[in-house]
């Protein structure tokens, strides 16, 4: 419990993710709803990872939620704890619950219910065993009793209050026959523990509610905690973000080169709108201008195509220096498409401000430069393809070729070069251009040409259009 003082009176919320899987971007806009409201109001932003299903969770995933929260700036103010290592107060709070006579013990098994409650109109545990007076014991588990009639209502900040029927909800089941208390249970008590005010948490956990307000209120906790469920995020289809056909790790968009600060900015229009319909918002104001009482209840979609732009957005406004410092891993570990001691940070720096405006990740930053740094261009098939079907294309090749042995080498004087020889050969500039950038960078897409061939160089530029046109099968000279 958290004494009065300082900080009393202010929120205090959690995240409380299973590390069952890949951290996923739903977890992630949970966590950063929670984190957004905290900043905001002076509150206290609690991590507990909800470990308890020994089944279904592993190390590495707690490492994944961990480090994914570092990434995107998520700080704690307190934890992570682990919930497994509190068994000793989920035993406690059983105890109690037991002694209050709010669970009964029952020995039923799966197949027996399954058989007497097929066919019934609600469906669940018949309460076969609630006045049976079983004492507590190996192998039989602990339901709670849920009050006979009436409404539980959670007063939900999104969606409003929901009504769920006490009948409708059986006699669930806290402690497992074999001995283990069940999520809700070790959720409700953490969150009494902790002096959680607020649970911000995904839409998919609001069935469970009703039973977590019983159960809090069973244990005398106090003031319930204002819920606040998130709406689900859906995909183009409009169906629920799934991890199977879904991009939905956040480690994968961190690999591909998405900004986490781009990703935050997204991630808080998942559900909510910031004031004046602008998208791109710093965190700052975010801190300052979200509101969790206006968050949606509409499913929200993750559109990757916005998402993509949206990083595009916050590449470009890098000062050249950070944006540099940002394409490190992708272009000077050994991830990178060239061997080791051929990149040179001078020639990367030169063309960087025509790469940094051209790519919305920066995992597409190597594409753009590879030509600079590799002994041969990585030549893209269908670029190359649409090179031999351009019947013109040898003789643009041949042209640049004698142009470039004796032209100037600046940007100007290849600009300049290569517009005479579109005009020699009748065609406008760009079109002119295509096979010579195939030949020289190895694609139709990338950096201003003119650039390129400057920072090449005369000597190499020359040496990959001859290659290419020996491929071509042209004689040289045309
Ligand atoms: N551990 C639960 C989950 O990951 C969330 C619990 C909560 O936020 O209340 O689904």
């Amino acid at each position: 419990m958290v004494e009065a003082g300082p900080g009393a009176g202010r929120p205090r919320v959690r995240f409380a993710p299973s590390p069952t899987g890949f951290f996923h971007v739903g977890s992630a806009r949970t966590a950063l709803f929670n984190w957004l409201f905290a900043r905001q109001t002076g509150g206290t932003f609690v991590l507990r990872i909800e470990d308890t299903d020994a089944e279904r969770n592993r190390e590495e995933w707690v490492e994944g939620i961990v480090s994914a929260m570092a990434w995107l700036g998520l700080d704690a103010d307190e934890g992570p704890f682990r919930q497994s290592e509190r068994a000793p107060q989920h035993a406690a709070a059983v105890d109690r619950l037991w002694q209050a006579g709010a669970l009964y013990a029952c020995d039923c098994s799966r197949d027996q219910v399954e058989e007497r409650t097929r066919g019934n109109p609600t469906p669940g545990y018949d309460g076969y065993c609630r006045d049976r007076g079983l004492e507590r014991g190996p192998g039989r588990a602990l339901r709670f009793r849920m009050p006979d009639g009436g409404v539980t209502v959670v007063h939900d900040v999104v969606r409003g209050d929901v009504e769920f029927p006490n009948d409708a909800i059986e006699d669930f089941v806290v402690v497992k026959s074999n001995g283990q208390p069940l999520f809700v249970l070790a959720n409700v008590v953490d969150d009494i523990d902790m002096a959680i005010t607020h649970v911000i948490r995904g839409e998919d956990l609001l069935p469970s509610t009703p039973k977590a307000q019983v159960l809090w209120e069973a244990l005398d906790g106090g003031d319930l905690p204002v819920f606040a469920h998130l709406p689900m995020l859906v995909n183009e289809q409009r169906k629920k973000l799934s991890k199977r056909r879904d991009p939905v790790a956040v480690e994968s968009y961190r690999d591909q080169g998405y900004l986490p600060e781009a990703l935050v900015n997204y991630l808080a229009l998942l559900g909510w709108s910031p004031p004046g319909g602008r998208e791109i918002v710093p965190v700052e104001e975010l801190i300052r201008d979200f509101r969790l009482y206006d968050v949606n209840h509409s499913p929200a979609f993750f559109d990757l195509q916005k998402l993509a732009h949206m990083n595009g957005e916050y590449i470009r406004a890098l000062a050249l220096d950070e944006f540099v410092a940002r394409c490190a891993p992708w272009i000077t570990g050994p991830a990178a498409p060239w061997p080791a001691g051929r990149f040179d940070e001078a020639v990367f720096r030169r063309m960087a401000p025509l790469v940094q405006e051209r790519v919305s990740t920066l995992g597409e930053v190597p594409g753009m430069v590879d030509f600079l740094f590799l002994e041969e261009p990585t030549v893209d098939e269908q670029a190359w393809a649409a090179v031999v079907r351009d019947e013109a294309a040898g003789d643009i090749v041949a042209r640049a070729i004698d142009t470039y042995r004796s032209c100037g080498w600046t940007v100007d004087d290849l600009h300049r070069a290569t517009a005479e020889l579109a005009e020699a050969v009748g065609r406008k500039l760009g079109k002119a251009q295509a096979p010579i950038r195939v030949a020289v960078t190895g694609r139709r897409v990338g950096p201003p040409l003119f650039e390129a061939l400057a920072v090449l160089g005369r000597d190499v530029v020359l040496g990959r259009l001859q290659a290419a046109q020996a491929r071509l099968g042209t004689p040289a000279g045309g």
